[in-house]
């Protein structure tokens, strides 16, 4: 495989998530490389041409992006931006004749998502959404021990995602605006990812409450929600997700034994141990290094696209039906 042609991807908005995950992953990669950048701050142009030699013709900002259309070293368009502009780039991308990752939450309602998918059929341009925990190994083995059934069916699952934010009250996660949402759609997602693989399934049904405590800090988006979910097998998930807590773990109850992660949402190294008293340890790789891998390889090779836009999206009707939830009460269908 390592003779196999290397895919350029071009980053979207240079973020620190950009600068201090992706393009360090992407010097490691098996099956692709960083081959163009899209800023709109024109001082990180020569910052990262320099740092990555990437060459003049591969730097674009967000006006003149969709000439990236006329551009064979870019074969990947990876969107890094605000919540709130990941459907826009998205679908240009796709209409440019790239391949997409749309980071989460893919977007900011079903809808977008939706646009999205439609956009990257129309465009026969493969779509993925960059949760890098379903490329990670201590994942894997959740899946795997939920579907192998060592320790029977699985009766409970529960999972936290949450940190405390502090920073700058400008920052765009705390503007509905740019983020379309709170703790929700920037943590939440990975508890909703995490229930999901905990049971094997997708839910039925939500019930959702939310809490704050810092109105004056978090001014319109949400600060912490807990949820429930149902599933068909009739298996109930918990999840918590917050910006003024810290917590990072998984929690799987079986029928004859449990599996934890903690931490179990964060770059690594991650930790696990079972009710066996055995330890769940995988030498560390970068998850993003993974992901991006991945997905080349789905693009290179048709193995399976393991992050597909449906799957942003299922959690996108999730996210909604839990505002639903709080808004209105009850349970809501999913
Ligand atoms: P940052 O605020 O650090 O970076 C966002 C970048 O987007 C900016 O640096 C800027 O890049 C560009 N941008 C364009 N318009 C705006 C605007 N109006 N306001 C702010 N920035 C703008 O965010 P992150 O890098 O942390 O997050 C970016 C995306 O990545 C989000 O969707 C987030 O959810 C996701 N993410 C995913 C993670 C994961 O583990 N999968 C982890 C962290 C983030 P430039 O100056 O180049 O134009």
């Amino acid at each position: 495989t390592s003779k196999m042609k290397k895919l350029g991807v071009a980053l979207v908005g240079l973020g620190s998530y950009s600068t201090y995950q992706l393009a360090p992953a992407l010097k490691d990669a098996e099956h692709c490389y960083l081959a163009g950048i899209v800023t709109g701050t024109p001082k990180k142009e020569k910052e990262w041409m320099e740092k990555y030699g990437i060459p003049q013709s591969n730097v674009y900002n967000y006006d003149n992006f969709d000439t990236i259309a006329n551009n064979d070293d870019i074969d990947i368009v990876y969107v890094v931006l605000p919540n709130s502009m990941h459907a826009d780039f998205s679908i240009r991308a796709a209409k440019a004749g790239k391949h997409v990752i749309c980071e989460k939450p893919m977007a900011v309602s079903v809808d977008e998502c939706d646009a999205i998918i439609e956009a990257c059929k129309k465009a026969n341009v493969k779509l993925s959404v960059g949760y890098r925990m379903q490329s990670d190994p201590y994942t894997n083995e959740v899946k795997r021990l939920v579907k192998e059934k060592p320790f029977g069916n699985v009766q409970y699952v529960s999972s936290d995602a949450a940190y405390i934010s502090r920073g700058n009250p400008g920052q765009w996660r705390l503007n509905k605006s740019l983020s379309g949402g709170g703790a929700l759609v920037n943590m939440g997602v990975y508890s909703i990812q995490s229930n999901i693989y905990g049971v094997g399934m997708n839910p039925i049904s939500v019930s959702a409450q939310e809490f704050s405590t810092r109105p004056d800090y978090f001014k319109n988006t949400d600060e912490t929600i807990t949820a429930q979910m149902e599933f068909p097998n009739g298996t109930v998930a918990h999840m918590f997700t917050s910006h003024n807590a810290n917590a990072n773990r998984l929690f799987v109850s079986f029928e004859k034994g449990w599996i934890e992660l903690n931490p179990c949402h964060s770059y690594g190294p991650l930790s696990g141990r079972t009710s066996k008293g055995e330890t769940i340890a995988y030498p560390h790789k970068s998850q993003q290094m993974l992901q991006m891998d991945d997905f080349a390889k789905h693009i290179l090779t048709g193995t399976p696209n393991v992050t597909p836009g449906e799957m942003g999206k299922r959690d996108m009707i999730i996210v909604e039906a839990i505002y639903k939830s709080i808004s209105e009460g009850g349970k809501q269908i999913s």
